[in-house]
């Protein structure tokens, strides 16, 4: 007797997502080993508390499995567990090194059978690292904070004086740049050297002085490098301007995330001075708009919508708001 298991996710609980979303993982679970639905012996489901619309069971009877014994089983709810989940365990006698298969949203439950990344993308302010937090956090795994690493360039040339227009300047400088992000309980910090400067590179002329530097082929290559090569080696949500074009353009998961000027200075403006931070509401979103100008404007990676990236406009938005709209995204894309 061989056990192959397997999940999915629905975007929401209704019917035809549980039949589409079980006849999606019973085929992919039959290619992947090479079985036909008559060699099944026996399924058994579970699906998440939150699933009351409809009997997995049924809907794999529906999908052709009219012969094996099937059965369906509420789990427990688990705090922090995987939403709007179905789980199966197949039984068949055929001779086979079973694999198990993780689709949508479960992909998530066993990274162990392939890692992810998560792409997301826009402008300043847009809410990006919010949601890339809260995903991080939710499907336990990394959050890259790409901007931090352009940020630190920033902040290195600034304190040595080097003129941030001065692209042959600034290549000198990358040349001894000791750039590194480390993790502290799940959170990145990021060094220059052994200088921990996650609150340096968050003051206001750091911002700018970011779009600068990262227009040159010099700095963009070396981040990018070190971006790709985190990425290769775990799950993780990636945040910046052209993860999805450029870092990553196989992420899994791609998302654009925008939203008007004026709600996205309103959003940095609460943000700096509840950090006590003295700001002018008008300067700063000209400075957003010029930021942006010169984000979409350079030559090398420019920020850009990919072209499979799912467009979410926050202006109108709350970041719980936000947040769903990128999870059911997730959970009904395989
Ligand atoms: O996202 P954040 O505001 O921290 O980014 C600071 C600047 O770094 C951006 O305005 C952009 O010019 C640059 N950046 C980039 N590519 C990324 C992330 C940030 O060019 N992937």
């Amino acid at each position: 007797m061989v056990v192959i298991r397997g999940a999915t996710t629905i975007p929401c609980d209704n019917k035809e997502e549980v039949q589409k979303a079980v006849s999606e993982l019973m085929e992919a679970i039959e290619n992947h080993n090479n079985m036909k639905s008559s060699e099944v012996l026996s399924i058994v489901f579970s699906s998440t508390s939150d699933i009351h619309s409809y009997y997995p069971a049924k809907a794999a009877r529906e999908a052709g499995y009219v012969s094996c014994s099937l059965f369906s089983a509420v789990e427990p709810e688990i705090v922090g567990g995987l939403p709007l989940c179905i789980r199966v365990m197949l039984f068949t006698e055929k001779d086979l090194v079973p694999k198990h298969v993780y689709l949508r949203g479960a992909r998530v439950l066993r990274r162990d059978l392939g890692k992810f990344n998560v792409a997301i993308d826009g402008p300043a302010g847009s809410g990006k690292s919010t949601v890339a937090r809260r995903l991080a956090d939710d499907y336990h795994i990394l959050y890259l904070d790409t901007g931090a690493m352009y940020r630190a360039v920033a902040l290195q040339a600034i304190e040595a004086g080097v003129n941030v227009e001065d692209e042959a300047a600034i290549a000198d400088l990358m040349r001894d740049v000791k750039l590194d992000v480390r993790y502290e309980n799940g959170v990145q910090r990021t060094l220059l050297g052994e200088r921990d400067v996650s609150e340096d590179i968050r003051k206001p002329p750091v911002s700018m002085a970011a779009s600068s530097v990262s227009k040159y082929a010099s700095v963009r290559m070396k981040l990018v490098e070190k971006q790709r090569e985190i990425a290769s080696r775990m799950s993780c949500v990636l945040d910046g301007r052209d993860i999805g074009t450029f870092v990553l353009p196989e992420a899994d998961f791609k998302f654009y995330l925008t939203a008007s000027p004026e709600v996205r200075a309103r959003r940095r403006y609460d943000e700096l001075v509840a950090k006590g931070h003295t700001v002018d509401f008008e300067a700063l979103r000209d400075e957003i708009v010029k930021r942006d100008e010169q984000d979409m404007n350079r030559k090398i990676a420019p920020l850009k919508q990919a072209e499979d990236a799912v467009l979410v406009d926050t202006s109108e938005m709350t970041i719980e708001e936000v947040v769903a709209a990128v999870k059911k995204r997730m959970q009904e894309k395989i």
